[in-house]
C-alpha cells in the first residue's frame, strides 16, 4: 500500500481515518506523539527529558523525534505501508524526512490533507465528552454519538467528563498553531506534486476519498 502522511487540524478526523485504514488494509500507524509518550515513560535519562518537554506542550526537538522515528521505520511491519500521524510538524522536519527516507530506501507516498470546516472542528472539540471509566467518546453538539441520557455513558452508565483542553479558548490556540506551522508544509508538498485533499465531514466520506487515492 502507498505510504500516507496525514496533515490535519485538531479534531479533523486523523485518528478515525487511521483506525479505519489499520483495520481494513493493515497499515502500520505511526504517531510521533505516541512514540514520544511511550519513550517518556521508559525510566531513562532521555525519557525524563522527553517527559519534561511534553509537559510544556512545546514541540519536542527534531533530534529526539528523528531518533525515535528512524528506529520505528526500521521495524518490519511498515513494509505493507504506513501512516504518519503528527509528523512532519514543521518545514524543517519535512526536509529532514526527505533525507531520512532516501537513506532508508522508503517511499514518500501521498500527503493527505483532511479538509474539515472550521465550525465542524469547533463543535467536535467544544462538544466532546468522555466517559471517565471506560473511555467512550461522545459529542453533545455535532449530532453524531450523542449520549442517550445527558451526562451519562451509554455503555457503562458512568458520569461523562470534559477534557480540560476541550474548550473554545484552547481550540482557537490549537488552530492558530496548526495554521502557522502547517501552511508552509502544504505548499511544500504541493510543489512536489503529491498533495491531495479529502473531505473530513464524515467517516464514510473520508474513507471513500482516500480509497480513490490509494487505488489511483
Ligand atoms: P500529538 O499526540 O500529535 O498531539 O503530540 C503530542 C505532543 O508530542 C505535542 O504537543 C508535541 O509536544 C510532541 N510531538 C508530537 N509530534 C511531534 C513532532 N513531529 N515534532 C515535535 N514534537 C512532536
Amino acid at each position: 500500500m502507498k505510504n500516507i502522511i496525514l496533515i490535519a487540524a485538531p479534531a479533523a478526523g486523523k485518528g478515525t481515518l487511521s483506525e479505519m485504514l489499520v483495520e481494513k488494509y493493515n497499515y502500520a500507524h505511526i504517531s510521533t506523539g505516541d512514540l514520544l509518550r511511550s519513550a517518556a515513560g521508559d525510566g531513562t535519562v532521555l525519557g525524563e527529558k522527553i517527559s519534561n518537554l511534553l509537559k510544556t506542550g512545546e514541540l519536542v526537538t527534531d533530534e529526539i523525534v528523528f531518533e525515535l522515528l528512524e528506529k520505528r521505520l526500521k521495524e518490519n511491519d511498515i513494509q505493507n505501508g504506513y501512516i504518519l500521524d503528527g509528523f512532519p510538524r514543521t518545514l524543517n522536519q519535512a526536509n529532514m524526512y526527505d533525507e531520512l527516507i532516501t537513506k532508508l530506501g522508503l517511499d514518500l507516498g501521498i500527503v493527505v490533507v483532511i479538509d474539515t470546516p472550521y465550525e465542524t472542528l469547533k463543535k467536535r472539540i467544544v462538544g466532546r465528552v468522555l466517559c471517565g471509566k471506560c473511555g467512550s467518546v461522545y459529542n453533545t453538539l455535532t449530532g453524531v454519538n450523542t449520549p442517550k441520557v445527558d451526562g451519562i455513558c451509554d455503555k457503562c452508565g458512568s458520569k461523562l467528563e470534559k477534557r480540560s483542553d476541550d474548550n473554545e479558548e484552547s481550540f482557537k490556540i490549537r488552530m492558530k498553531t496548526y495554521e502557522e506551522k502547517t501552511a508552509p508544509l502544504i505548499d511544500y508538498y504541493k510543489e512536489k506534486g503529491n498533495l491531495f485533499f479529502i473531505n473530513g465531514e464524515s467517516k464514510e466520506q473520508m474513507l471513500k476519498d482516500i480509497e480513490a487515492l490509494l487505488y489511483d
